[in-house]
């Protein structure tokens, strides 16, 4: 098996795959209200996701992320986690999940079953008028069975928040206790410019550095050498036992070691979160051509690093489209 290289040295080891554009929420810093979503020819089937991936794997990718839109409301998705959570042990170490939660409580124990030992649930505030307000119709209660099935199937449950200026910023310390009580890993995002959603964007951002330093005056951080190869940096948090993240694209650069790339449900790779630069695999997949010769092309062009600012859109796609 070959290991994918990119231009500066970084093994490629680490694929995100965006199953679905579609999300049956509308998060105020994720989708405009009047999304407009992919039409049905331009997506590729799960079989051929199964495949793409399967090509990656044999290419030395040893960790899949299933994201989205929200990967749980694409239909017959679980076909595709069995057949992934089949090469577990077979070039791929691990499968993993980042979900909005909403339809997990049905699908928790055969996510389960099919390998998944780890999900990534996306849970901003913990006050019902709030997440709906966030969310734009979302119905905390859901999210919350979603949460604690996958903990009763015997996922390791982290939470995602997203921290956002005058929205949850006086709530973060409260998603600290609660993950705290609960067994949770959580893990802080600071807002990325991405795709036009509407309101200002500049007016949602707030600095993880600001938002740890404030922590340190209730909570004792210490730092952590723990990684998940994905790019959050972690603190274990004395009082509860518990880690905490900090992902930070726009104070802390987190470039230099990046392992990973992006599919989205087009079959079109992006080689990183925060430029423009894709590779087409719909058609070499669809022509039966070498994928391991694209996907060697695709990785020669990786770029060093993002170009985020703050308030402006780097990019015009929206996180739907890669899936974070
Ligand atoms: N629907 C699933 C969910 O919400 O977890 C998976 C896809 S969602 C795009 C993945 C993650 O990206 C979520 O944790 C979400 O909060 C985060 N996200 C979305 N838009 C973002 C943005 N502009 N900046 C930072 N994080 C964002
Ligand atoms: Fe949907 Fe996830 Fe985006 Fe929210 S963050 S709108 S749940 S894709």
């Amino acid at each position: 098996m070959s290991q994918l290289i990119d231009p500066f040295a970084r093994p490629i080891t680490y694929l995100r795959v965006s199953v679905t554009d579609r999300c049956d929420l509308r998060c105020v810093y994720c989708m405009a209200e009047d999304m407009t979503f992919l039409p049905k020819p331009e997506i590729l089937t799960l079989e051929e996701l199964d495949r793409l991936c399967g090509a990656f794997i044999d290419s030395g990718v040893r960790k899949l992320r299933i994201t989205g839109g929200e990967p749980l409301v694409r239909r017959h998705v679980l076909s595709l986690f069995a057949s992934l959570g089949a090469r577990l042990g077979h070039g791929l170490d691990e499968l993993t999940l980042t979900t909005n939660g909403t339809q997990l409580a049905r699908h928790a124990e055969a996510l389960a079953r099919a390998g998944v030992r780890r999900v990534n649930v996306s849970l901003d505030t913990l006050n019902p008028e709030r997440f709906t307000r966030l969310t734009r119709w979302g119905r905390i209660a859901q999210v919350l069975t979603g949460i604690f099935a996958a903990r009763d199937a015997g996922l390791a449950v982290k939470i995602n928040a997203v921290a956002l200026r005058g929205e949850n910023e006086d709530e973060i310390d409260d998603l600290v206790a609660w993950c705290g009580r609960h067994g949770f890993d959580l893990c802080l995002i600071e807002t990325m410019p991405m795709g036009d959603i509407g309101p200002a964007r500049a007016d949602q951002y707030l600095p993880l550095s600001l938002v740890r330093a404030r922590l340190g005056r209730r909570w004792t951080l210490d730092e952590s050498g723990y990684r998940t190869g994905g790019p959050a940096r972690y603190v274990t948090v004395r009082e509860t036992g518990r880690r905490l993240g900090f992902i930070t694209p726009m104070t802390h650069n987190f470039c230099e070691d990046c392992n990973r790339v992006r599919l989205t449900v087009t079959g079109t790779l992006y080689m990183c979160l925060g430029q423009d630069d894709s590779a087409d695999l719909r058609t070499p997949l669809r022509r039966g051509e070498d994928l391991h010769a694209a996907i060697a092309e695709a990785i020669s062009r990786k770029p060093k690093g993002h170009d985020f600012i703050v308030g402006r859109s780097a990019v015009t796609r929206h996180m739907s489209v890669t899936g974070g």
